[in-house]
């Protein structure tokens, strides 16, 4: 919507009309007692980007509709998206999916033994970090290629889907074959090229809020994955970058029913990077089921004191059935079951 000013002239009017019909753009004018305003209806950023606020008689540009489309449940026809993983669904209202797992691929011993301890618990998938985005180079980067081996094992060992991260493009089709759920992690959310690499490859993505990202980035990032004709992306809350340091990232909860507003796609939330502190996981994610998420992403280890990634926020194996059955009871409460 162009909104001219009180003085704007029939000539400055007509002037905006043209440029925006040149441009593709069909323009509506609409006389008002004390302005004119013109709709322009097609696309908002490129009508953004025409720099209709600096001529002549153009009071403001206010975008009426929605940036993102595809993400968006406004265009959508269909009921909400339900994401299906090896028989678990994702979405849909009526099961919750708890993901859990170490941060990081250390060792098969390592990995087998979270896996074993968390599917006994109720889990419905395995996380587990293979390429780690760490902040500084020095820090360890992950197994790799072996860390993606032993996570295969331990699926066909536990029966448990399996959630792991992509770094790089050129890692696609090594995880479109072996793992489950391909991940993006919050520091990729906005690289479109690899967003567009992993919607080709027919596998469910777990899209992660960037840092610093707004929830209609997040939606304009889910757009690049969906453009490309993969449907099954999930997205998840992890906390962002406010000015409040007293924990890793602000867990903004009030993502979770915004999204289910404004989006068909699940939406799940992980306490475990958003807090750093294994003790605000259980309060969060018990949070994360009451404010109507689809599911949780948790890091879980039998020892996190000697974990080589994010000790201090990883839940300890043992406490983990218990806390499972916490998760459950307040999922019940909104009319959902463990996945
Ligand atoms: C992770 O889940 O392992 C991770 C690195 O998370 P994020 O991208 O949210 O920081
Ligand atoms: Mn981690």
């Amino acid at each position: 919507m162009v909104v001219m000013t009180p003085e704007a002239t029939p000539a400055q009017i007509e002037a905006i009309v043209e440029r925006l019909e040149a441009a593709g753009v069909h323009a509506k004018v609409m006389p008002g007692e004390l302005t004119t305003a013109i709709g322009a209806i097609g696309d908002p950023e490129g009508v953004r980007e025409m720099g209709l606020e600096g001529l002549p008689g153009v009071d403001q540009v206010i975008p009426i509709s929605r940036p993102y489309k595809l993400a968006s449940s406004e265009l959508s026809h269909h009921a909400p998206t339900v994401v299906e993983v090896g028989g678990r669904r994702v979405g849909g209202g009526e099961t919750f999916c708890l993901i859990a797992g170490p941060c990081t691929v250390e060792s098969p011993e390592q990995t087998r033994a979270v896996a074993r301890a968390v599917a006994d618990a109720g889990a419905s998938m395995l996380r587990g970090g293979a390429f780690k985005p760490r902040t500084s180079p020095f820090s360890f980067q992950g197994l790799g290629y072996e860390a993606l081996d032993i996570l295969a094992d331990v699926r066909a060992e536990t029966g448990l889907p399996i959630v792991s991260e992509i770094t790089a493009a050129e890692l696609a089709d090594r995880f479109a074959e072996t793992v489950d759920v391909i991940q993006v992690g919050a520091r990729n959310m906005q690289n479109y090229g690899l967003l567009e690499v992993v919607g080709k490859l027919g596998k469910p993505v777990l899209l992660k809020r960037g840092l610093s990202s707004t929830l209609e980035e997040l939606l304009q990032a889910a757009d690049y994955i969906l453009k490309e004709g993969n449907g099954d992306v999930i997205l998840c809350e992890r906390g962002i970058r406010t000015f409040d340091t007293a924990m890793r990232f602000t867990l903004d909860l009030g993502a979770v029913p915004w999204l289910k507003l404004h989006t068909h796609l699940p939406v799940i939330v992980d306490p475990s990077h958003a807090s750093g502190d294994r003790r605000l996981v259980g309060p969060l994610s018990r949070a994360a089921a009451a404010v109507g998420a689809d599911g949780i992403i948790v890091e879980v280890a039998e020892d996190p004191e000697v974990a080589l990634c994010d000790g201090p926020q990883q839940l300890y194996a043992h406490d983990f059935p218990q806390f499972a059955r916490d998760v459950e009871a307040h999922a019940s409460l909104v009319g959902m079951a463990l996945a």
